[in-house]
């Protein structure tokens, strides 16, 4: 995002709280046994042909999709599913989850200085039906959070893993092709699987590292340096370079905001095979947030973030107070982002879901529906904005063979809605339980979940002062 967004993101990590788990939603360890079958649902698959089958039957069974419309086995738990529509899980390609972390070494056996809750940080995105997260900014720490997942002691969603590799004002530096090389070499040894290529990469570097990850057999995401500004666009569409992390990538390179340039960029996005994260939802609450705090305070699941985060961004806010001319500015880059989505998908060049989640004044999880709405209002149908969020985003990331789609043998990630999303887009938020990974989370659960959040939040707000935190680090 802007220059502050890496710097913001490693203050975020240092943080101090308990670290309680919390009884009520720990997994119970006979889930493996449980067998459900959803009954008489409108089962949405999300397939390429999707042809909606109604009044189905599927099985859940050992946490995979075990039967579309066959026997019901004698020990399934029933889910109603009448009047519902199931989806597949959806998946967020562009997010920042809150993790523990300290960017230097305070003495050694000193861990960091604030930690964060797991299940807290998890939890907004398995109550809005995400349970699949690509982190943009992966550190160690996320590392640990993907494995208590997968151990079973945190309900969240699947996290693919990208390591930032940055230039000369970040933190995560390769200032010449030799360092970018080696970068990435660390970055595969250390278990990542994908690299994210940042702004301030030189451009010798950004390629350097784009066909050294390739020799890795690693995936590239990210930002378009700024240093290709001014030249042609086809100097930074180069092999590999697989998905853009936002449309504002794009509109960084050049001052011109006609529909010719982002067909231009569509053509070349599409000859070389890169994907797109327009990630419209993160101009708009930039623009939101430069001109009140008060539409802060406002968003959506506000009081599901964590309070550190709430006082940073209503007391650190880096947007609020923007001059007019900055705010119009964001307006000029908000409708050139629906141009660039609209030629992108005239070019037929893939598009993919992601928010930014986790970013001033974007909510882990509820992000994602509003990312949806906006891909709709810029063109969308109903139905290219749920493919985007599900079965494009597991293309991408290359588990389509596990999760992505309804399809028997594929893992059960699956949201069971109260309406149907291909009629109205934010039917999406009418959640009724969500499937992760096989484990069924009811609304009730959900709402429990939701609630243990927002009651640590409350009872834990006076002791985060995101300033006395940064002043106490220059220490
Ligand atoms: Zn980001």
């Amino acid at each position: 995002m802007t220059k502050f967004h890496l710097l913001v993101l490693i203050i975020i990590f240092i943080s101090c709280s308990e670290n309680k788990p919390t009884e009520k939603v720990q997994q119970s360890s006979s889930h493996q046994e449980m067998i459900y079958a959803i009954k008489n649902v409108n089962i949405i698959p999300m397939t390429t042909k999707n042809t909606v089958i109604k009044n189905a039957t599927v099985v859940i069974k050992k946490h995979k999709i075990y039967s579309i419309n066959k026997s019901i086995p004698k020990n399934a738990t029933i889910i109603e599913g009448k009047n519902k529509w199931l989806i597949p899980g959806l998946i967020d390609m562009h997010v920042h989850t809150l993790s523990d972390g300290t960017p230097f070494v305070m003495y050694p056996t000193k861990g960091p200085l604030v930690s964060f809750n797991t299940q807290y940080n998890m939890t907004p995105y398995i109550a809005n039906g995400v349970t699949t997260v690509f982190e943009l900014a992966a550190r160690p720490e996320h590392i640990g959070q993907r494995n208590e997942i997968i151990r079973g002691d945190i309900i969240g969603p699947r996290i693919a893993l990208a390591k930032v590799i940055g230039g000369n004002k970040s933190n995560f530096t390769a200032k010449n092709p030799s360092d970018g090389r080696n970068a990435v070499r660390f970055a595969k040894e250390e278990g990542y699987e994908f690299i994210k290529v940042y702004t301030w990469l030189n451009e010798e570097t950004f390629k350097a590292v784009v066909d050294e990850a390739e020799k890795q057999n690693m995936k590239v995401v990210g930002h378009i340096p700024v240093a290709f500004k001014g030249k042609q666009a086809k100097d930074f569409f180069i092999p590999n370079f697989g998905l853009i992390a936002h449309a504002e990538e794009l509109s960084k390179q050049t001052d011109d905001y006609s529909y010719e340039k982002a067909q231009e960029f569509a053509r070349l996005a599409k000859e070389n095979g890169t994907w797109l994260i327009p990630n419209l939802s993160n101009m708009v609450a930039i623009e939101k947030q430069a001109k009140s705090l008060q539409n802060i305070e406002n968003l959506q699941g506000f009081k599901y973030v964590h309070p550190l985060m709430q006082d940073k961004w209503l007391t650190s806010n880096s947007y609020y107070g923007a001059s007019d001319d900055l705010i119009t500015y964001y307006k000029e880059l908000i409708d050139f982002h629906i141009l660039i989505v609209k030629a992108f998908k005239e070019a037929k060049v893939p598009m993919v879901s992601g928010t930014d989640a986790g970013i001033s004044g974007i909510v882990l999880g509820f992000s994602l529906h509003d990312e949806l709405k906006l891909l709709v209002e810029a063109g969308f149908t109903n139905e290219e904005a749920l493919t985007s969020a599900t079965r494009l985003g597991a293309e991408w990331l290359e588990i389509d063979d596990k999760i992505g789609t309804i399809e028997t043998g594929k893992f059960a990630d699956l949201v069971l809605l109260n309406e149907n999303p291909l009629e109205k887009i934010s039917n999406t938020i009418k959640i009724s339980g969500v499937f992760v990974n096989g484990k069924w989370i009811d609304r009730n659960k959900i709402d429990i979940m939701l609630s243990d959040v927002e009651n640590w939040n409350n009872a834990n707000k006076e002791k985060y002062d995101w300033k006395e935190l940064l002043n106490s680090l220059k220490k």
